[in-house]
């Protein structure tokens, strides 16, 4: 059975509702966190505190930008160019698009600037 594009659709569409969840969590965390953990003399609290704030912004941040991401294919379904490699033009596999419905680049492209990254 070969997955469909309006059903990568639905996928996205809960995707979303996923992370807005996500996002709106730890945002919230993230507000606890700083009014709840103050500033002590008592080192080691005071280090975990920080370390449990750092960890929930950089979970925060990788959430917004997922968010982004899922927010932005959704858009290129809107207007047909869903599903299309932004970098060649080509159609991305199916099943790359099942692995990752928000994937803006075939494996390809992806593979090429994976591999200038490292660079
Ligand atoms: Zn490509």
């Amino acid at each position: 059975m070969t997955t469909t594009k309006e059903e990568l659709y639905t996928v996205l569409l809960e995707l979303r509702e996923d992370y807005r969840h996500k996002v709106a969590q730890l945002e919230s965390a993230n507000v606890l966190d700083v009014e709840g953990s103050g500033y002590s003399n008592h080192q080691a609290e005071h280090a975990s505190a920080f370390y449990e704030q750092t960890v929930s912004a950089s979970a925060l941040q990788a959430a917004r930008a997922r968010l982004r991401q899922v927010e932005e294919a959704l858009a290129r379904y809107d207007h047909g160019t869903y599903g299309i490699c932004e970098q060649c033009g080509q159609e991305i596999d199916i099943a790359r698009l099942e692995a990752i419905p928000y994937t803006t680049l075939c494996l390809d492209c992806a593979e090429t600037r994976d591999y200038q990254a490292r660079l």
